[in-house]
């Protein structure tokens, strides 16, 4: 059976109307949803015994089931069970501008990122839109709180699961329902070009993220798979192209990895590719991991790139470590459980 939870407001008034009803039956399920949070469509007071009754034989309501929470200092991992028996976790992190949630949306990645835990696991299934709007129901009913912030930076590559991403995003910011914010929402991807323009053609003001993490196609193509179908220089056309369309800012996410791209030299050349573009970068000090030979680079390098950077007039931050004892970092999620 369908979830509710991964369909559209556009969707429900659509089924509604097929049923002779009012579209409004719409919002006032979104509300109940999503609003007063009722786990039961018996208890939606207003949509009348005969909706009901219909709602209950076209959809479920089944939450995911949190198999594992670890917690560290402002951040936790959670681990849950999809229907099928596949396994994706989210991270929540503790900002002072409010709670930001990393989510899942695929089981595996066929990226095949070297650097990367999530890439280890071969691409399994896409995620609908109903478990990403899920994890996220999960974790404040948990945590008894408050998500102000999407990133969906957790296992997957979001632009090779377009449709259920948009879907989810639709379902997130419907303001009868949960009502997070466009631009409180993230989209990281690894460079698929024809979705960037996709997205850019969307014109949705969520923000984008791009994982570039190399200054030429020679150091990209040893550590990312995608570098070889879709190289840097027509990466940096088609952001050009979002930029053009929608006039938003896009992050360069880099991560920093030792003796592989983090010499001034390539702090250089980065920026001279992303001279006259209006974006900043993201440096992210690597989190290890034990099965891939990468390292972190120092603490002297990561300031010397960013001095560098800076120095050529690149807007640049450099992130702040989350969860390292938790393995919890975005991008750094996998199956842990599978050796534990
Ligand atoms: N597939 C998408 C989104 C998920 S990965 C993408 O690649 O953009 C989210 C981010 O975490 C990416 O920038 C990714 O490169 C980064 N990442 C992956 N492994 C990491 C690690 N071990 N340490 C730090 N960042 C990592
Ligand atoms: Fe997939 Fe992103 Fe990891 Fe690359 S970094 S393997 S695209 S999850």
């Amino acid at each position: 059976m369908k979830s509710i939870y991964g369909v559209t407001i556009a969707q429900l008034e659509e089924y509604f109307l097929s049923k002779k009803q009012g579209k409004f039956k719409a919002t006032q399920v979104f509300e109940w949803l999503y609003k007063k949070r009722v786990k039961d469509f018996s208890k939606m007071m207003n949509v009348g015994k005969e909706n009901i009754l219909r709602l209950q034989e076209d959809f479920s309501l089944e939450p995911l089931k949190l198999l594992t929470k670890k917690s560290d200092v402002d951040v936790s991992k959670y681990l849950f069970a999809l229907e099928d028996g596949n396994r994706i976790e989210a991270v929540l992190m503790n900002h002072d501008y409010g709670n930001s949630l990393c989510i899942s949306t695929q089981v595996g990645c066929n990226m095949g990122c070297h650097f990367c835990e999530s890439g280890r696991l071969k691409k399994v299934r896409n995620l609908e839109a109903s478990e990403m709007v899920r994890q996220i129901l999960a974790v404040e009913e948990e945590e008894q709180i408050r998500i102000s912030h999407i990133v969906l930076m957790g296992i997957g590559e979001p632009f090779d699961n377009y449709q259920e991403v948009m879907n989810f995003i639709d379902i997130v910011n419907t303001p009868k329902g949960m009502d997070i914010g466009i631009r409180h929402i993230t989209v990281s991807t690894s460079g698929i070009i024809p979705k960037i323009r996709a997205f850019a053609e969307d014109q949705k003001q969520v923000n984008l993220a791009i994982s570039l993490h190399a200054p030429n196609n020679e150091i990209r193509n040893q550590i990312m798979e995608i570098n070889k179908a879709y190289p840097i220089e027509q990466l940096i056309e088609a952001v050009r192209y979002y930029y053009e369309k929608t006039k938003r800012r896009v992050t360069f996410e880099y991560i920093l990895l030792k003796g592989v791209n983090d010499s001034r030299e390539n702090a250089r050349e980065l920026s001279r590719l992303l001279k006259g573009i209006n974006c900043y970068v993201n440096l992210i000090p690597y989190n290890e991991t034990s099965h891939i030979e990468y390292k972190k680079s120092d603490k002297e390098t990561i300031l010397a790139f960013y001095d560098e950077l800076k120095k050529n007039h690149i807007a640049v931050t450099i992130r702040r470590e989350f969860g390292s004892k938790v393995n919890a970092a975005c991008g750094q999620l996998r199956s842990n459980y599978k050796e534990e």
